[in-house]
């Protein structure tokens, strides 16, 4: 079956190429898909281009769009069983999250279908009878969206039901570890009825299917989620036409606990923090900076309840993880902790490979807990994106908001305290997009998303997820035009 969808129309790779998808839990092969290369991309740009400049869709009504997110969502419950098991498979995560991941998406489709109508624009006071002056918003254009493994249908719908809803056509590019859930979400758009061109879809590696679209000058924007380097990339690329960029990079997140916390509810949530998903989640709280006069019982408490993760494949019910992404990914995690070791961290727990045979033929790594820790170490200050915790202290306010800081990323962190006063003042301090107050991971679509620092630019999700994806327009109406006689010729 053909999996790149342009123009409409389902078809394989111009050059014939193809990738083997296999599960990272067992090595077993999913399934093959065309692998697209440089034409193909700008094929798919075109179709997009074309849909957008002469096709109906940017000017459909809110309300028509409002509608077929809608029914995109509701074509999403109704698969949600496939979809989930496609994720599974591709991504090695345990069925149960990838479930709960398509009833993410479904809620994000339904929330741009609810405000796709909101801010239509505003009359602007001229202080001139004889003006009409008003704001209105419109689509960017044409859209490259390009998105990472960990969470591949969930990222992948923060970008397409706001771009939809803006009136915008799109050309796709998940990650080439994770294209299913892109091919079965593309599917439905199709029998929602989204007009041909509108939404395209391109598999493949970033450098040979990513570039292009980054490069071609008719493409308006690029929205990216993904790890830091490639951003750069990314944006250092879009300066050349001068393209609307916004950028979803990585975190290495503070997980802030003092002595005056709620101690079960902080330990708990201290190992949700960093180990689910296998540390694999750009907004993972990987580094636990933790109040000096608790720290041994507390991270004695969370070295024990670490080493009885078990790990499994995505449809063993006892596993509470599963592996990480690939072979490459996992020597990436080793190296950090190898580096940690080197400069000085002390090993609690994990630091190797699980010695079970059943997980021979995964990409499993142990949850590990390395205490002595400090911000000039890498494993600190880089993302692993892998299940390492990392213990840092603090004595007092000031010194856990500034160890909390001193990071080149952004993008979350918790604050765990039973007073309340505390608990805002910190919340206030911390630059980081999202912060948690006795809490870690929730998010909801109605919220916004977004890095502060190194962790990226632009919002998702909220009504600014929607905005991304508008253009601003001022239009002047002068309603009874008279010579002004400026220049007397
Ligand atoms: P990655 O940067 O390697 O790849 C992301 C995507 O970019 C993939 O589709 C890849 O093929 C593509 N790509 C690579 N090189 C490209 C290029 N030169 N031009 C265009 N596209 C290119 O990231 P990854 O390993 O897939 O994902 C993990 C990263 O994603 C982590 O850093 C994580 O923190 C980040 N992430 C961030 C968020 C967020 O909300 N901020 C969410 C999820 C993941």
């Amino acid at each position: 079956m053909s999996s790149l969808y342009i123009a409409g129309k389902w078809t394989g790779a111009r050059d014939g190429e193809r990738r083997e998808i296999r599960c990272p839990s067992d090595g077993t092969l999913v399934a093959e898909v065309d692998e697209a290369g440089h034409a193909d991309a700008v094929a798919a740009v075109a179709a997009a281009r074309e849909a957008f400049d002469d096709g109906a869709w940017p000017g459909a009504s809110s309300l028509d769009r409002g509608r077929l997110l809608h029914t995109v969502a509701d074509l999403l419950e109704r698969d949600k069983a496939e979809v989930a098991r496609a994720e599974s498979l591709d991504t090695g995560k345990r069925l149960v999250e990838s479930e709960y991941d398509v009833d993410d998406v479904v809620g994000v489709f339904r929330h741009y279908g609810n405000i796709a109508a909101e801010d239509p624009g505003r009359l602007v006071d001229t202080g001139r009878p004889d003006v009409v002056s008003r704001i209105v918003h419109e689509p960017m254009g044409v859209c490259a969206l390009i998105t990472p493994w960990n969470y591949p249908l969930l990222q992948t719908s923060w970008k397409v039901a706001p771009a939809l809803a803006a009136g915008n056509s799109f050309v796709l590019k998940p990650s080439e570890l994770t294209p299913h859930t892109a091919i079965h979400l593309m599917r439905l758009l199709e029998e929602a009825g989204v007009p041909a061109g509108v939404a395209n879809l391109v598999l493949g590696a970033g450098a040979a299917v990513g570039s292009p679209l980054v490069e071609d000058p008719r493409v308006d924007m690029v929205s990216f989620t993904g790890g830091l380097a490639t951003g750069k990339r990314i944006m250092a690329a879009a300066s050349e036409t001068v393209k609307k960029v916004a950028l979803e990079l990585g975190g290495k997140n503070p997980n802030v606990v003092f002595a005056d916390c709620d101690m079960e509810a902080a330990l708990d949530f201290a190992l949700t923090a960093v180990f689910l998903h296998s540390g694999q989640v750009c907004s993972a709280g990987a580094r636990l900076v933790v109040e000096e006069s608790i720290r041994d019982d507390f991270v004695d408490e969370v070295v024990r309840r670490a080493e009885r993760i078990r790990l499994g494949g995505p449809f063993d019910e006892q596993a509470e993880s599963g592996p990480l992404i690939s072979a490459g990914h996992r020597e990436k995690v080793e190296a950090y902790v190898a580096a940690g070791l080197e400069e000085g961290a002390q090993l609690r727990c994990g630091g190797r490979r699980p010695d079970d045979p059943a997980l021979a033929d995964g990409f499993y790594y142990l949850p590990t807990v390395l205490d002595r820790c400090h911000t000039g170490m890498s494993v600190v200050a880089d993302e692993s994106f892998g299940p390492v915790l990392t213990v840092e202290t603090f004595s007092g306010e000031d010194e856990a908001i500034a160890t909390a800081n001193d990071s080149i990323y952004g993008l979350a962190g918790a604050v765990w305290t039973e007073n309340a006063g505390r608990a805002e003042r910190v919340a206030s301090r911390l630059r980081m997009g999202t912060v948690w107050i006795n809490d870690y991971h929730p998010y909801v679509p109605q919220a916004e998303w977004g890095g502060y620092k190194q962790s990226g630019f632009g919002r998702e999700l909220g009504t600014a997820g929607l905005e991304e994806y508008r253009e601003t327009k001022h239009i002047w109406h002068n309603v009874r035009p008279a010579p002004q006689r400026w220049f007397q010729g």
